[in-house]
């Protein structure tokens, strides 16, 4: 009596296929597992006997044989629980035959049976889906994640009785069902930038930066609201598409960080690893591949504050994915890639007691404000675009200050900046202002030749190297773009003149 039935395991961001085959004879009774197992994939056989035992199913005294395939796949985890389960109690007859192979199952199961909640359901589902199957079993637990797939059944179980009625037809439940557009209706934005008074000129060098997809970085003393405002910026983000909303669960799913109520996640992620992280949890890794904070803040921002303090190495790693939107872990075996397309905003303390230049209070040598600020290497200080200095708001000018815009109007002008550039870039591999290369500068962003005087002088007077040029003239074309400019002019290059970095090049 042989059986199979279709599984899968994530690899990266994606599913792939691992079948399950289960062949029953007469011979000694045992229960063997083949396929290139680690030890939790062999500890399935204790669980998935008891399990079945304590679900009133008898085992024969036969030999039993289960084998995962491809062979030369390293199966981990416990969610080939369930489909072993299936699989042999469609071999035993407990189960209809022919109805199992138009399924796939995944799922852990509990020694009485119940069904326990796995990772990455959702990237499981849209593999199944691609495969061309019909029909998903999953844990009741991962079930919302699990329907956002359209085009498949997604149904859910909390025990093995209810799959083996479900599959006999005893118990004709429907498929979780999910609607898309209620979810992105769900709820506002949790922090908005109408609450921020009197920081007007960083709200807008924010908005820039968000418009052209510029990295940030705010420097200022403690208490000035770098984390205020930095918690903000997601609010003025064009929403996510149904597409990276699914990229984005995906990684969140296999990460285990999906609630049992979430489905979709619909908004763009905020994180902010503490200065004290790991590299292996900044830019993810293990065992088991897991995407660290970089690929959880895919198509959100991540939010460095005290960058100085962060090790250097933690820092110095974020260099590719910042050029590349994604990162490639090696492993023994074979690589794996997440996702890491990220807006960074880093925040610091002008020095370490964090009043320069107030020389009231600030007690630093020149020296130690000096090595505080080279802890940030020169190639991470070139991915950034815009830098700010954030001065703390005097309670005399809170009380003054009218209330603000708020992010609504902010995201508007967003957006119309995102799609001048879309359309600009169509043609090319990257889709915004800040993303580009100096040779692309060269070709997108057109300076008038009476411009050239102006710019000659800045580059004198500033004493600026050639890669804050370029990224001067990448601010200046997205200043021009909110403003729905087509040609640079004046005062855009002189804003974007303003967004360098005051402690100037090192070389
Ligand atoms: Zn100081």
């Amino acid at each position: 009596m042989f059986n199979k039935m279709i599984s899968g395991t994530v690899r990266g961001i994606d599913g792939i296929e691992v079948q399950v085959e289960v062949d029953i004879s007469s011979g000694l009774p045992t229960f063997e597992m083949v396929g290139y197992l680690s030890s939790e994939v062999k500890e399935a056989k204790e669980r998935v006997r008891t399990a079945l035992r304590n679900s009133g199913y008898v085992l024969p005294p036969k030999r039993i044989t289960v084998n995962l395939s491809p062979a030369d796949l390293k199966k981990e985890g416990s969610a080939f629980d369930l489909p072993i389960a299936i699989a042999i109690l469609t071999s035993l007859g407990y189960i209809h035959k022919q109805k199992t192979s138009s399924y796939f199952a995944v799922g852990e199961l509990s020694l009485d049976g119940k069904i326990n909640p796995i990772q990455g359901v959702l990237p499981l589902v849209d593999f199944a889906k691609k495969r061309g199957l019909k029909s998903c079993i999953v844990p009741e637990q991962n079930q919302l994640e699990g329907c956002v797939v359209k085009g498949i059944n997604v149904y859910g179980f909390s025990h093995l009785k209810e799959v083996v009625d479900f599959l006999n037809e005893v118990d004709k439940r429907n498929p979780v069902p999910f609607d898309e557009k209620s979810y992105f209706e769900q709820g506002g934005e949790e922090y908005d930038f109408k609450d921020v008074v009197g920081q007007e000129s960083i709200k807008r060098a924010v908005e820039i930066a968000v418009a052209g997809r510029h990295n940030l970085l705010l420097e200022g003393p403690p208490g000035a609201g770098k984390s205020m405002i930095a918690k903000r910026i997601p609010s003025i983000m064009p929403d996510l598409t149904l597409e990276e909303s699914l990229e984005l669960t995906k990684i969140y799913s296999i990460s285990g960080l999906l609630g049992k109520k979430d489905g979709l996640l619909t908004k763009r992620p905020f994180r902010a690893p503490h200065h004290t992280s790991s590299q292996f949890s900044i830019v993810g890794g293990g065992r088991i591949p897991k995407p660290g904070e970089i690929s959880l803040a895919h198509h959100g921002v991540l939010f460095l504050d005290e960058m100085p303090e962060f090790s250097r190495s933690a820092l110095e790693i974020m260099r590719q994915p910042l050029e590349d939107g994604k990162i490639t872990l090696s492993r023994v075996n074979a690589s794996c890639e997440f996702p890491a397309n990220f807006m960074l905003v880093a925040a610091m303390n002008p020095c370490p007691c964090g009043y320069f230049p107030d020389y009231n209070r600030c007690s630093c040598s020149p020296n130690m404000i000096q090595k505080y600020q080279n802890k940030i290497s020169q190639p991470l200080l070139d991915r950034i675009d815009i830098n700010m200095f954030v001065e703390p708001v005097g309670i005399e000018n809170l009380q003054k200050e009218k209330k603000g815009e708020g992010s609504k109007q902010m995201k508007a002008r967003v957006e119309k900046a995102h799609e001048i550039q879309r359309k600009r870039y169509k043609n090319c591999s990257f889709s915004y202002n800040g993303q580009m290369t100096p040779k692309e500068i060269g070709r997108f962003v057109k300076i008038k030749p009476e411009h050239e005087p102006l710019l000659k002088t800045m580059l004198e007077k500033y004493k600026l190297s050639a890669r804050a040029y370029h990224r001067i003239l990448k601010v200046a074309r997205t200043i021009a773009d909110l403003e729905q400019s087509e040609t640079i002019e004046t005062q855009h290059l002189i804003e974007a003149v303003s967004y360098r970095r005051l402690s100037g090049e090192r070389e």
